[in-house]
Formats: structure tokens, sequence, C-alpha cells
């Protein structure tokens, strides 16, 4: 039995920093995405488990990276979605080429340099996706200094969009110590 997901998250190994950071940014604004590393299943046949979770799960995400391009996982797990028919969202070096399944996909380019604005594109477009199913919770989960823990609200397309434009941060208050919590408009992450 597994878990399920709405977001499958494939990646190869080399490339768990820039996965462990956008899963984490996803749990703030409730989104449940699976990363392989986290979810460790001892035991279990693998290609089985990943079998299992993909099918499972509403959307994948495929990181086209240079070590992603050339892993046989992630190629196997882009194989396993297009026949479960899943959406599969492509997050692409600009640099590298790549074919098969993805080809002829609308990708999300991506500068290993600079990847917020790729983030940016990438939540924004699973929020949507989700919301279009009405299977997003509302609220963005936030953290303060001071190790209180408690949830706010979400901003809207038009804030974030706006708060870029200005180039400003969302400011949040800590119920418990009354804190400033400063928020990346484009990741929501908290600065
Ligand atoms: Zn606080």
């Amino acid at each position: 039995m597994t878990v399920s997901f709405d977001v499958f998250l494939s990646h190869d190994h080399d490339d768990f920093a820039l996965v462990d950071r956008i899963e984490k940014i996803l749990q703030r604004i409730k989104i449940s995405a699976y990363v392989y590393e986290k979810y460790p299943r001892y035991g279990e046949y693998i290609p089985e488990v990943i079998k299992e979770t993909i099918k499972d799960s509403k959307y994948f995400v495929v990181f086209l990276t240079h070590e992603g391009i050339a892993s046989q996982w992630v190629n196997q797990e882009i194989g396993i979605a297009h026949a479960f028919d899943k959406l599969i969202i492509p997050v692409k070096d600009r640099q590298l080429q790549s074919k098969g399944f993805v080809e002829l996909r609308e990708f999300i380019y991506y500068d290993p340099l600079s990847p917020e604005d790729m983030i940016y594109r990438l939540i924004h477009t699973l929020r949507w996706r989700l919301s279009k199913q009405q299977a997003a919770e509302k609220g963005l989960a936030l953290d303060c200094k001071c190790g209180s823990k408690f949830d706010d609200t979400l901003p809207s397309y038009e804030e974030v969009n706006d708060a870029i434009r200005k180039e400003g941060v969302f400011v949040y208050k800590c119920p418990a110590c009354s804190g400033e919590i400063r928020v990346s408009p484009a990741s929501l992450e908290v600065l």
C-alpha cells in the first residue's frame, strides 16, 4: 500500500538539494510531494514502489538537468508516468537537449545558477492545477525564529506578481513573539 501524493518529483540523486528545497516550499503551501530519498521503504521492491507512487500521484514533475537526462531511473519514471497518462511537467536546464516522451511538451526552463524563476513557475503551475481540482488547501505554513509554527494567508497570484514587480517582500507577524517574518514572493520561502 502506498500513500498518495499531489506530485511526484522525478530527479537524479545529484539534484537532491534542489528537489529538497522545492519539496519544502510545496509543504508550506500544503502540496504534498514525493521525493524518493525522504520516504525509504526498506526491504520493498523499489521499482514496484515507484510505479505505485507515480500511479497514485496527481502530477509528475521531472528535473531534466545534466544528471537527470542521463539517469536510467529518471527515464524509467518518465515512461511509467506516460503509461499511466499522468500530466508530465518537465523542468529543463535550458542548455540541454532531451528527447522521448517529453519532447513536444512545454518546458519550464531552468538556469542552474539562479533557479528562482523556475521555482516560481513550478509552484504556481501546481497551485493553479490543484486549486482547479479544489485539492489545494488554503494557507501558508510559516515558522518563526522563536520556534513558533503557524498558518497564515497564502497570497493570491495577483498579490505575488504585484510584489515581484515592485521587488517587495511579504511581511507576516508571528502570533507568539510578534516578530516579523519576511517571505519571498517568488519562492514563498522565509527570508
Ligand atoms: Zn515568533
